[in-house]
């Protein structure tokens, strides 16, 4: 039995989660729920999201399911109109779906640099693009809203074979760092949250075997997705004057 909600800093908040089915975005979005946010659950797996909201939903939450791709920009369109009429208009956005496919780039895995750079910019653009005007209202009649997108310690750090993936995520760092000069005056807080290596369904997609190999040698050390939920809620739970632009989170024992 799940515990029940007794910590309601987010209370009246209305989120939403991209790749709430596994991994950082699964635990974010049982963290907002957990501090009374409602929470709306977007991925592609509707059955993993359903067991999220009835766990939920258990805990005295409220959850729902949206099964969309957030690569299909009219899919995302709809199911941001279906929150704004079901939860109400959305004032907390964690723009976290990803994926990471690093390989030597001579070995010309176009079909890799493609996924990687339709989901990581495309689908992030897509969802700012469906949610963007719902975050500005919010902003204006509430007087805070949040824009958090995962970014990545690869967005500034070097790491050979990770090309294409350090190159959407330095996409995603630079384009918060805008928006948070546009929109902060409409009282949008804009954030990057750069995690480095943590446990989660990411690396298993990985098909470089040199890759995999250093993956598993800092296995024991790898951050928790929980620990970055918590630095989202902890990010968005404060005053409406302070924007957090920049969060870098590293296992404490990794050195780059
Ligand atoms: P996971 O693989 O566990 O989660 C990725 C999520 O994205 C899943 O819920 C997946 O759900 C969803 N997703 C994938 N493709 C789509 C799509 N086309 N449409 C909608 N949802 C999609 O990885 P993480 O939790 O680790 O990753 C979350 C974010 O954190 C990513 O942006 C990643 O780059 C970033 N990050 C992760 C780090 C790590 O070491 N884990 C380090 C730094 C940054 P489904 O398959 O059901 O659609």
């Amino acid at each position: 039995m799940p515990k029940l909600i007794t910590d309601t800093t987010l209370a009246g908040r209305i989120a939403v989660v991209t790749g709430a089915s596994s991994g950082i975005g699964e635990a974010t979005a049982r963290r907002l729920a957990a501090r009374g946010a409602k929470v709306a659950l977007l991925a592609r797996r509707a059955d993993r999201l359903e067991a999220l909201t009835a766990e939920i939903e258990q805990a005295g939450g409220t959850a729902i399911v949206l099964a969309v791709d957030v690569t299909d920009a009219e899919a995302v369109r709809a199911a941001a109109e279906r929150i704004e009429r079901d939860l109400g208009t959305v004032d907390l956005l964690v723009n976290n779906a990803g994926v990471m496919l690093p390989a030597p780039i001579e070995e010309l895995r176009t079909d890799q640099w493609q996924r990687q750079i339709d989901l990581n910019i495309t689908g992030l653009m897509n969802v700012i693009g469906a949610f963007v005007p719902q975050l500005v209202t919010a902003g204006t009649e509430r007087g805070v809203a949040d824009l958090v997108n995962l970014s990545s310690i690869a967005a500034k750090n070097i790491f050979p074979n990770f090309a294409v993936y350090s190159a959407t995520k330095a996409y995603v760092t630079q384009l918060s760092r805008h928006l948070r000069a546009e929109l902060g005056e409409k009282h949008v807080r804009v954030s990057a949250i750069e995690p480095g290596m943590t446990h989660s369904e990411l690396h298993d997609h990985v098909t470089d075997q040199g890759v995999q190999e250093w993956t598993a040698g800092i296995h024991d050390i790898m951050l928790h997705s929980e620990d970055i939920a918590e630095s989202i809620v902890f990010t968005t739970s404060l005053p409406p004057r302070v924007n957090l632009q920049q969060i870098t989170i590293m296992p404490t024992g990794q050195p780059a």
